[in-house]
Order: C-alpha cells, then structure tokens, then sequence
C-alpha cells in the first residue's frame, strides 16, 4: 500500500522548500521530492553563486578606484579556481542547511524524481505516494537556441562549472542573466562582447535603464552588438566562433554562453496522468491562488511562467500554506508592485510600471521625474559613472506607481522604497521625507 501524506510537494527549491515547511508547521504530513542538490537553482546556479560572482567583479571595480583614494597598490592576478572551490563550499553548506531545515520543520526529503501516477498519486523511483494535495514547484532550465553547434556554448549551469575564466567571451541575450554575467566576465579582466537580438538590453524595463545600462557597460570596455541573432556555432583550433543570421562573424573566442530565456520542468512530470493543463510553452498556469486546472493540485515558482524571482516563489509558497493549512482564507500573493534588482554593474533597482507602459495605461494623468548625477563615489577619479533615477507618479495626489534606479547602491537602495510604495506612498510624502546626505539615495526624495 502506498503511503499517504496531506501534501506532497514537487521540487525542493525557493518554492517547493519554503511551501512544504510552512505547511508542516501547521501541522500538515508533508513529503518533498527532489532530484537535484536542495536549494535548487537560487541556491546551487542562481542567485547565491551568482552574487558571489557579483562581489568578486565589485572588488575588481574598487582596485581600479582604489588610486583615486590614495591606495597605491598591485593586484596580481585573481585565483578563479580558488574563488571557485570556496563559492561550492558554501553552496553545499547551504545544502545541508536546507535538509536540516525541512527535517527541522518535520517535511519527509525523498531524493529522487517525482511524477505523476493519478491525481493524488506520485511515484519516486518504484515507490507511490498518495496525497489529498500536491504542489508543483519543479522550476526551469536555462534554454539553449535551436541551431547548429548550439551545444558547443554554455549556459549560466556551465558558467558555474568553470574552474578557470575564459580569456575571450561572448554572451548571447539581453535579459538579466545576459547583463550579469558579462557584467562578471568584462570586470575580472575577459575580453567579453555582448550580442543582443534587438537594439538594447533588459527591454522589459523602463527605457532609461536599458540605455543607461548600455552606455555603462561599454564605458567599462564590454563591446555590445546589436541586431545580432545567433545561426551556428562552430569550433576550430582558433577557438569557437559564432555566425549570425546577416552573415556577420564573432571569435575566435574561448567561451559563448547563451542567456537566451529559461523554460520550465514539466516535460518528466507525467502531468497527463492528472489531468493537469499547461501552456504552450510547457509552463503550469494557475489563478490567483496559485491553483492548477485541477482543484488540489497547485503550482508556484519558476514552472508558474510568472515573475521568476526566488522571493516571489517564498512567497507564493508560504501564503498558499497559510491559505491551506493555517487557516488565512482568502491569503495570495499579489502579483503587482514587485521589486527586483538586476546585478549588473553598475547595478540596477526597480519596481511598478514603466514611463512607457504607465503613459499606455494612464495618458496625461502621469507626471514623470528625472534624476542624474555622478555619485560622489567617483569624485575623485577620472571614471565619472553616471547615476540615473526616475519616478513615475499617478494623478492629482501624484501616487507613485514606478521607480527606476541605476548606479552604485541601487541594488541597497530599493528595498525600503518598495515598502513606501506598497503602501501607497505619493510624491508629497517623498519629498516630507528629510534626505539622508550624503547619499545617492537622496536624490529619490529630494527630486522636482
Ligand atoms: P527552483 O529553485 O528551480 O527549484 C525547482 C526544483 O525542482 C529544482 O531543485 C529541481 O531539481 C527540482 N525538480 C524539477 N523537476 C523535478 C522532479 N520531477 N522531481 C523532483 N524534483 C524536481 N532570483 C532572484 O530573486 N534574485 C537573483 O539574484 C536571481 N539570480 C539568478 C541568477 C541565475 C543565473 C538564475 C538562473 C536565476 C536567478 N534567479 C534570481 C531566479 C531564481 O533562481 C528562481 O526564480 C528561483 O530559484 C525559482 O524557485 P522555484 O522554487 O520556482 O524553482
Ligand atoms: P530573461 O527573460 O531575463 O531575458 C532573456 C532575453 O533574451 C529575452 O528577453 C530576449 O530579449 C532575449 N532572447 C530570447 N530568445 C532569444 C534568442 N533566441 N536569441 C537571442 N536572444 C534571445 O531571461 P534570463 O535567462 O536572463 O533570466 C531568466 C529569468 O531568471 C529572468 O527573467 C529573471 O526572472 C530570473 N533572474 C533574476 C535575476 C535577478 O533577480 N537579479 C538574475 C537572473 C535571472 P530581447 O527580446 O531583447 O531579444
């Protein structure tokens, strides 16, 4: 006889871990299934290793500022490997942080792949679980182009892998992944060339970031093409080069590394089995309440196709196991007004509409105000990287509904900001705001 749970969760990552847990707390049996290390891709490919990247670039940047500030020093070299061997350690202590933790809150871990029997049954390896409720939080890949020689490159799974920094790069996409991870490359001393399909990067934001964010990176020596679709790849003695469709070539290089998008882990689920719908590009809609087209069958993270982002799938995870387990009718995440940063360098902060979008929805009712300025970072120094900001603010009351940053401290800058703006907060009460100097942040409540 199988053995039954109240909830069998799918994936044991941002999600799946922090789903499973609350529901224990409350009291429900719960089993995880997870086939990879736990953590899943924010802790093992994702944002911790990334961040980690992210830092090691940064300290590059200040070396290069350091003389500006009187230091007179010499780098010699940076130890890739080592760098390397020390962000696994840490990835596998959180690993086993994260067992500790569903053990901890009482979750059965199964190691091994999950799929689905029946509605309320899953097997792992031989062995079939029956559960009144089961959650997919199974997450995505990176995705890799559909041409000649695609496999030649690497994804950000591969970049990870490196154990030593390619001398001659190439990236392909224009998304987050793409920025950050040229972003790494160009600051620990990569020739790196940035290829995008259309005429900008991180396109889905409000334009100002997008340019600025052009303009810094080739300031920094990353040589960026645009309307560069990707054809073949190919690999000689020389290195590997890349061929677009207009018949323009890139390389001899060491490295491409595709940041093209990331597709969802359905295809092993056996989702037939229970009736469960997807949509055409393999992703598990839901409604508001994170609910599949079957009645107990749930979906969030990454696999949702919405907002993938590590906070956004915590916090999917947990306000279902209020809403299921702890008694909070009606709890759900809402889906608007969400912050996210994107680790490039200079980093960006942003949260609610765009000018473009916001002007789309709501015409003359909205007000616009720029900022730029050279943080006093760079006072001293020939390098004068420029600081941008922008609010966007609704109607009368001017109630800010966008907030656009990019330069040093974004990425610290936004958080607190998002809380106003949650709230409700409108342009007056910025500006009630006595300024913190001297900052950059200053600039957002001291704008006219
Ligand atoms: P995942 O974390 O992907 O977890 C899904 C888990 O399910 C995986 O461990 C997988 O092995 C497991 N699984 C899949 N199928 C099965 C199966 N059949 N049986 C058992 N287990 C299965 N987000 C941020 O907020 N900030 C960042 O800075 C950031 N940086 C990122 C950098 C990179 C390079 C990448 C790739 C992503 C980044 N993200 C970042 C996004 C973030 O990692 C994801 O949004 C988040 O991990 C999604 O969580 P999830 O639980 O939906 O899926
Ligand atoms: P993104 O969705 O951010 O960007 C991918 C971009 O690549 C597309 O928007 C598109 O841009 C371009 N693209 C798509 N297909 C092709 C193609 N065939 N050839 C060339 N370019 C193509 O995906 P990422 O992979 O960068 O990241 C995945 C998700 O992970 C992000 O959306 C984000 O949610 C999350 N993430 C979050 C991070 C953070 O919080 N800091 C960091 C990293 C990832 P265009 O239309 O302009 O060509």
């Amino acid at each position: 006889m199988s053995k039954k749970y109240d909830l069998f969760v799918i994936g044991g990552g941002s999600g799946g871990v922090a789903h499973a847990r609350r529901a224990a707390e409350y009291g429900a049996s719960v089993a995880l299934a997870e086939h990879g290390p736990l953590g899943g891709t924010c802790v093992n490919v994702g944002c911790v290793p990334k961040k980690v990247m992210w830092y090691t670039a940064s300290h590059a940047h200040h070396f290069a500022h350091a003389a500006d500030y009187g230091f007179n020093i010499e780098v010699h070299g940076h130890d890739w490997g080592g760098l390397k061997q020390r962000r696994d350690a840490y990835v596998h202590r959180l690993n086993g942080i994260y067992a500790k933790l569903l053990d901890n809150s009482g979750v059965d871990y199964l190691p091994g792949s999950a799929r689905f029997v029946d509605a309320h049954t899953v097997a792992v390896g031989d062995t079939e679980f029956h559960a009144e409720r089961i959650v997919i939080a199974t997450g995505g890949r990176p995705a890799v182009p559909r041409i000649p020689g695609a496999e030649l490159g690497i994804t950000s799974d591969g970049f990870f892998q490196l154990a030593e920094r390619p001398q001659r790069v190439l990236v392909a996409g224009s998304g987050y992944i793409a920025v950050e991870l040229a972003g790494v490359f160009n600051g620990l001393g990569s020739e790196t060339r940035l290829l995008v399909r259309k005429d900008g990067v991180i396109r889905d934001f409000d334009a100002m970031l997008g340019s600025e964010l052009l303009k810094a990176m080739r300031n920094d020596g990353i040589s960026v093409e645009t309307r560069c679709i990707p054809k073949s790849l190919q690999k000689s003695a020389a290195g590997l080069e890349l061929q677009a469709e207009d018949g323009r070539r890139f390389g001899p290089v060491d490295c491409v590394l595709w940041a093209i998008g990331r597709e969802p882990n359905t295809d092993g689920l056996a989702l037939a089995n229970a009736g469960v719908a997807t949509s055409a590009a393999g992703t598990v809609p839901v409604d508001d309440y994170q609910q599949t087209n079957v009645e107990h069958i749930f979906a969030l993270g990454d696999v949702t196709g919405r907002a993938a982002l590590t906070p956004v799938a915590i916090a999917a995870g947990r306000r279902l196991a209020d809403r299921l387990y702890g008694g909070k009718a009606g709890r759900h995440l809402d889906y608007q007004l969400i912050p996210t940063v994107v680790f490039s360098h200079p980093p960006i902060g942003t949260v609610g509409m765009s000018e473009a979008d916001a002007r789309a929805a709501h015409g003359d009712a909205i007000k616009v105000y720029n900022s730029g300025f050279t943080s006093m970072y760079f006072a001293l120094g020939n390098l004068k990287q420029r600081s941008s900001m922008k609010l966007i603010t609704l109607g009368d009351e001017e109630r800010i509904i966008g907030c656009h940053i990019i330069g040093e401290g974004a990425d610290e800058m936004l958080q607190g900001f998002a809380v106003a703006i949650r709230m409700g907060a409108t342009k007056s009460d910025f500006d009630d705001t006595v300024a913190i100097h001297p900052t950059s942040a200053e600039e957002l409540v001291t704008m006219r």
